[in-house]
């Protein structure tokens, strides 16, 4: 059994996928055209968002925005010490240093109180990741920046369609960045990713970053970068966002059907918090015997995965910032622990059935 499946081969999604391909073919228009400018419009509306600005990738929806909040070299910036290491990268892209916090165990999200121990004098953003589809309780952390000048940037590369409190991801923080790499929740067929806002003047730098600095051909206000949603892209996207309701709602259905078939079986099944709307972006379960479950999936011929098997401050690509074995002891027994079951939306809720067997 497949750990995933993109689905391409549906074939009403083929139909509309070739028309979207047929547009902009006709058009000639590859960089910076109408469909991007429709599927922003599109995406800021499904979000409940003022702005939505498209860039290349979610790395890039990450570095950009924290640099068009103006975080600068050598700031502290708190970061989950469990995610995957795409959040990091982006507080280091700026010469700016992660500052880690556990994650809470059941949400394996990071909460105001973690965050308020770790603000400093130096701090200069917060960076928490609804990870796996389970939202951020953006509120207490909303309040905190506000005691403190913070701003907020949500990873939500995970959780596009979450909510809190019936209020959904990408509304809510100063900032949230998105991923549309093809597996996330909304994907698109190559990468991709963006940033909504309700602040007129982050969206608006970030179109010049993106863009080389610019936003009038070949006049350059800043230093910029190239990270652009293309056209083929965007209307790749747009074929996919008014499925995305029903992709979560599918998740959220298998997601059911494994807690009920796994339910007894010892295994530390997913939490949702009760004011959390979780969009299971994976279905991760904890054991302590890990390894050994996933070898014995694997014979039984069931692909699963880690997120992630080596928690970020024992990675080489951080290694100088000297941190040691124990100094984030959730992180690292998460580590050990995760294992992620298949899960895609259309897939068949037998293999759920299958799965909770061999997991028996
Ligand atoms: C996928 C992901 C990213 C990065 O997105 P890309 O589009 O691959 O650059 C960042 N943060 C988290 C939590 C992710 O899962």
């Amino acid at each position: 059994m497949k750990f995933f499946d993109l689905n391409l081969s549906d074939p009403g999604l083929r139909g509309e996928i070739d028309q979207a391909y047929g547009r902009v073919m006709d058009s000639g228009w590859m960089i910076l055209g109408p469909e991007l400018a429709a599927f922003e419009a599109e995406f800021a509306a499904w979000c409940g968002a003022g702005h939505c600005v498209g860039v290349g990738n979610g790395l890039d929806a990450l570095t950009l925005t924290l640099r068009a909040a103006g975080v600068q070299a050598g700031a502290e910036v708190i970061v989950p010490a469990h995610t995957f290491a795409a959040t990091w990268m982006a507080v280091e892209a700026l010469g700016a240093t992660p500052v880690p916090v556990e994650v809470d165990p059941l949400t394996y999200t990071i909460g105001a109180a973690g965050c308020a121990a770790a603000v400093t004098g130096k701090t200069a953003a917060i960076v928490p990741v609804s990870l796996y589809g389970h939202p951020v309780d953006l509120e207490p952390l909303m309040a905190l920046a506000r005691r403190h000048g913070l701003f907020v940037l949500e990873d939500a590369a995970q959780s596009h369609g979450a909510a809190s409190n019936g209020v959904r991801t990408g509304s809510v923080a100063h900032a949230t960045a998105f991923s549309f790499y093809p597996t996330k929740n909304l994907g698109a067929l190559g990468d991709a990713g963006a940033v909504t806002t309700n602040d007129a003047g982050i969206a608006e730098r970030l179109r010049r970053l993106r863009n080389y600095g610019s936003d009038q051909k070949y006049v350059q206000q800043t230093l910029g970068v190239n990270s652009r949603l293309d056209e083929l892209q965007a209307a790749f996207l747009r074929v996919f966002l008014p499925r995305l309701d029903t992709a979560n709602d599918q998740r959220r259905a298998l997601a059911s059907a494994y807690d009920a078939a796994l339910s007894g079986s010892g295994l530390t099944t997913p939490a949702e918090a009760n004011w959390a709307r979780h969009v299971y972006h994976l279905y991760v379960i904890r054991s302590p015997e890990r390894d050994a479950l996933q070898a014995r999936l694997k014979t039984a011929g069931i692909e699963t995965l880690i997120h992630y098997p080596i928690a970020c401050h024992l990675q080489a690509a951080f290694a100088h910032r000297g941190f040691k074995r124990g100094d984030f002891p959730l992180a690292e027994a998460l580590a050990d622990e995760v294992l992620s079951l298949p899960l895609w939306p259309a897939m068949p809720v037998d293999n759920v059935r299958q799965v909770a067997l061999a997991v028996r």
